[in-house]
């Protein structure tokens, strides 16, 4: 792939586009995904994880065992809990990988908090939106700049906003590189025989009713039988509930 100086949006080669338009990708395999993805972009493809549910461990497991070279990053908006970082060292020596650590611009956070408080997020969805765009979106895309693809674990039956998920997209939203969402028609008990048959290690608060885990503040424990995002800024609309880092969940930030 290519930039394009004029528009920021990078070209993509003739044949990916075609193959990612047709919809072919929707009958591989997440492996077959992931492998083709590590074919054609390496190494400017990265793993995006969270290391607060399953999914991107079990994602991060299947790129390491194609090509132990794989790239993985998490975004640290400085209001992670405590289990994430543990589990950020964890898998580093288990994998003997660096893992990149992406921050938030400290200017921008320091005149935010300085402005609206510390707990902002609390107070009304447009103050939830800046923090996210602030401390997620903004250094997701200043990341995403420098890549031609990238890996989410998002599936299909997360929620209202996940359900038409595709395995290959065009991120319009971050530059027209390649989105690969591998395990998009994956269940969640897809994920745990493979995270049980394979030893993945997984954060500690996914057992504590966390099925995913995000910001410290805004994230909280679920009774059984829940929409798993609704352990997601639970005082907002289901509608708003999405961090903005995946397209068409909303375009004014949010928390992952
Ligand atoms: Fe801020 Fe909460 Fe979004 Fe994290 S999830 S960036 S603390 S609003």
């Amino acid at each position: 792939m290519s930039a394009s100086a004029s528009s920021g949006i990078k070209a993509i080669h003739h044949e990916i586009f075609e193959f990612i338009t047709s919809g072919a990708g929707e009958a591989l395999s997440a492996h077959e995904i992931l492998t083709w993805g590590i074919k054609n972009f390496a190494p400017k493809i990265a793993l995006s994880c969270s290391f607060g549910a399953p999914e991107g461990l079990v994602l991060l497991d299947l790129m390491h065992r194609i090509d132990p070279r794989s790239r993985v990053f998490v975004l640290d908006t400085g209001r992670l809990p405590q289990a994430t970082y543990d589990l950020i060292d964890r898998v580093r020596e288990r994998y003997d990988k660096p893992i990149e650590i992406v921050f938030p611009r400290a200017e921008d956070v320091e005149a935010m908090v300085r402005s609206r408080g510390v707990n902002l997020f609390y107070e009304s969805v447009e103050n939830r939106q800046l923090c996210c765009r602030i401390r997620k979106v903004e250094p997701l895309r200043r990341y995403l700049a420098g890549l031609d693809a990238w890996v989410a674990g998002l599936r299909r039956d997360q929620g209202v906003t996940r359900g038409e998920t595709p395995k290959l997209e065009i991120d319009a939203g971050n530059g027209g590189i390649v989105k690969l969402n591998p395990i998009a028609d994956w269940t969640h008990d897809d994920v745990m025989v493979y995270v049980r048959a394979n030893d993945i290690p997984t954060n500690r608060l996914n057992a504590q009713g966390y099925p995913s885990v995000g910001c410290d503040p805004c994230s909280r424990a679920i009774a059984a039988g829940e929409d798993p995002r609704s352990g997601r800024w639970w005082w907002e609309n289901p509608e708003t509930r999405e961090c903005g880092i995946h397209a068409g969940e909303e375009d004014q930030g949010s928390g992952i």
